[in-house]
């Protein structure tokens, strides 16, 4: 029998994206296996019953999780959604290992096999699984355009026969996925872009995109490509030379993160207050504690004429497209999984090892594990 893989509703509020967009059916289909989806469930996203000829559709999430061998989310599974399913299910989707413990002791509890979105190594054979840079590089492009929104100036250069406009100043802070796709947005809408990352390999790929480096003396490389945290000193170095580039700016987009920590803070409020009104602070890490000190999540804050805006779940924004590159993502994790029209997790595999949170009743994935080992004892 063909491997059963559902595709529920996403339930969180605010979540506008669908495990499984049509344009990725034909790339399922090859794998073989049966697709089975809630009704309804790509609507929020753009997405009619009827784009997704050869689904069978079920009426109930419950009668749906139920009979399935893999389950497909963007959002991780609720409690509830994990009671619905059978033990030995396998679930794909975002698993937020670095909260929602009970969610994760019943993923044990249930016997449930879950890959992260989150864990997938940032390796280059594992480039087309990788959502954190799909998802991320849709942050970036839509950061520039809520901040040339809500601007009150041009990005562009500007020749009328009503004077000269000269082009907007804009500041990309984190020069990684979402940064380099917030540079290379900004400079098609014209706009005079700068950059700062603390990892100093960024400084080629920034300028590669047309835009000018900021050098701080600062450079943080950590593991994996990813950066370290700051020591004291350094946060001090790295926010006297940005300061004055921030508060020159017209926009400036951050998307500073460290996984697992909150994020971190380079934007102070004396720093705010040294920028022009009129200026616009997208902060996309809003929903790690935001890089600028008055960022909200979910809200737009005027100080003194800046306005900070600190959007939640940007992707969701970018529904469709959002989707489709995120179900790509998905089957390509899937492929990895089936072996002759068959279940097949091969643990040799880094892809599949690295990806797995839970599995056989146990957390896999090491600094969660010890996590929830530290709340026991
Ligand atoms: P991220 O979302 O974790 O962080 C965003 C950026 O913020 C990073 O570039 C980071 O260096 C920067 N940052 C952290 N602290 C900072 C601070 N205090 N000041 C300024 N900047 C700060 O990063 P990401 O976009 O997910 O990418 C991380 C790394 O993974 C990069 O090296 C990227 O090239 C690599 N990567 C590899 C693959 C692959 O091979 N499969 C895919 C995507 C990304």
């Amino acid at each position: 029998m063909a491997v059963k893989v559902a595709v529920p509703r996403e339930t969180r509020p605010g979540e506008r994206r669908v495990a499984l967009a049509p344009a990725a059916l034909r790339q399922f289909e090859k794998l073989g296996v049966e697709l089975l989806m809630q009704k309804g469930a790509g609507l929020e996203s753009g997405f009619d019953d009827a784009d997704y000829k050869g689904v069978t559709l079920v009426d109930s999430e419950e009668e749906l999780l139920g009979q399935a061998d893999v389950v497909l989310k963007v959002q991780p599974p609720t409690e509830k959604e994990v009671g619905m399913m059978r033990e030995g299910t396998v679930v794909l989707g975002y698993m937020a290992p670095h909260e929602g413990d009970s969610r994760i002791k019943e993923l044990c509890k249930r016997q449930i096999t879950s890959l992260s979105m989150e864990l997938v190594p940032r390796i280059s054979r594992a480039q087309s699984i990788d959502a954190l840079s799909s998802q991320g590089a849709i942050s970036g492009y839509k950061a520039v355009l809520i901040a040339a929104e809500r601007s009150p100036r041009f990005f562009p250069m500007l020749t009328t026969a009503a004077g000269t406009i000269r082009p907007s100043k804009v500041l990309v802070i984190g020069a990684g996925v979402a940064g380099l796709q917030a540079i290379a947005t900004a400079r098609r809408l014209g706009a005079q872009v700068s950059a700062y990352d603390v990892r100093s390999a960024t400084a080629e790929q920034v300028e590669s995109l047309g835009a000018k480096f900021v050098d701080t003396g600062v450079k943080a490389e950590g593991e994996g490509g990813y950066a370290r945290e700051l020591t004291a000193e350094e946060k001090k170095k790295q926010a006297e030379v940005l300061a004055d580039y921030i508060a020159a700016s017209h926009a400036v987009i951050t998307t500073a993160a460290i996984p697992g920590r909150p994020a971190p803070k380079i934007i102070d409020k004396a720093t705010v207050e040294r920028m022009g009104r009129g200026a616009v602070i997208v902060d996309l890490a809003a929903e790690t504690g935001g890089n600028c000190e008055l960022t909200q999540a979910g809200k737009e804050v005027d100080h003194n004429g800046v306005l900070i805006v600190g959007p939640k779940n940007v992707p969701s924004s970018v529904a469709i497209h959002a989707s489709e590159m995120y179900s790509r993502n998905l089957c390509n994790l899937l492929t990895l999984l089936i072996k002759d029209g068959e279940l097949h997790l091969n643990w040799d595999d880094q892809v599949i090892a690295d990806s797995c949170l839970t599995h056989g009743g146990e957390v896999k994935h090491g600094p969660t594990r010890e996590r929830l080992e530290g709340e026991k004892s």
